[in-house]
């Protein structure tokens, strides 16, 4: 792939969008999947993973500030937060954001993603790699809760590939027990779901499976222009009740006092409320829905 010729997106066979690629970046096949970086025309620079689309500079504000800021303003009191794959950095940057948490871990299983995240998109993470709170561990993140201490972290964010390949553990039972038993009594776990329109069984399954460990399971949803297919859901699941139940103004006071967000794009308050009310198409998917 040189310039000017067309990247097409292979995560569905029938279906998919396609970007003109200006210039390549980057192209690396790692340990663990086929790494590509390049420089598009309308989405400034594109990280793709075996052919599905991971993160753009043009719209990756608006998956890492909900995938962020709603859980830890959910819990509201988050101090010690595990992200597990995330390898841009993007999440870790926010995470660092709440001057609440004192320990952000993020376990990445491809150092080659971090590696390349850190010379090609390096506006994504920022100076989080340099906070002294943020600890980088690179390993497979079913590893690293299996080993995790009990009540050990307030939050848990998968920022992980889909369930293919090496991130099909991070949406299993044993994965699922694990965070149960890793996080507080308040603690809460959220995972990418994909896009209900095209991967319904992502949210349906993962969310019996949480409900099997965690007993208050929900979702919120985000608009990723680049995750075709509408909402991108993500699940969220937590060991007491009242995930999405708070209303905008206790959310918007968390927010001024537990942490410095900085200028938000797409995370407000009443979005972070609202995004709980999900349209049926993607409630039906949730349990007992
Ligand atoms: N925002 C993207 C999305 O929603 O598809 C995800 C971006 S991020 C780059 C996905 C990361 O998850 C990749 O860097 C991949 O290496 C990592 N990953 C996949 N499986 C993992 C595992 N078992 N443990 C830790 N990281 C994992």
């Amino acid at each position: 792939m040189t310039t000017d010729c067309w990247l097409n997106e292979t995560l569905y066979p029938h279906w998919g969008q396609r970007f003109l690629v200006k210039r390549e970046l980057a192209r690396v096949q790692s340990e663990f999947q086929d790494i590509v970086i390049f420089e598009s025309y309308a989405h400034g620079r594109v990280m793709v993973l075996d052919g599905c689309i991971q993160i753009t500079e043009r719209d990756e504000f608006v998956y890492q500030e909900m995938l962020a800021h709603v859980p830890l303003l959910a819990h509201g009191a988050a101090r010690r937060v595990l992200i597990i794959g995330a390898g841009d950095g993007g999440v870790l940057r926010r995470v660092l954001q709440h001057r609440n948490v004192e320990r952000a871990v993020m376990v990445e299983i491809d150092g080659a993603v971090i590696a390349l995240s850190k010379e090609f998109l390096p506006a994504i993470a920022g100076d989080a790699w340099d906070d002294p709170r943020a600890e980088v561990i690179v390993g497979d993140g079913i590893d690293y809760v299996a080993r995790a201490a009990d009540a050990s972290f307030d939050v848990i964010i998968v920022d992980s590939t889909d369930p293919i390949g090496v991130g099909e553990v991070l949406f299993t039972d044993a994965f699922y027990q694990s965070c149960a038993r890793v996080l507080t009594e308040r603690g809460l776990v959220v995972n990418q779901c994909g896009v209900p329109f095209m991967q319904a069984d992502e949210l349906r399954e993962t969310s019996l499976r949480r409900k099997r460990f965690l007993p208050y399971v929900s979702a919120y949803v985000a608009a990723v222009p680049t995750y075709v297919g509408g909402f991108m859901t993500l699940g969220i699941a937590a060991k007491a009740a009242g995930i999405g139940a708070q209303d905008a103004a206790e959310i918007r006071a968390r927010a001024a006092t537990a942490c410095v967000l900085g200028t938000t794009e797409y995370w407000t308050p009443e979005i972070h409320v609202g995004s709980f009310d999900l349209p049926p198409y993607i409630a039906r998917y949730l349990p007992g829905a």
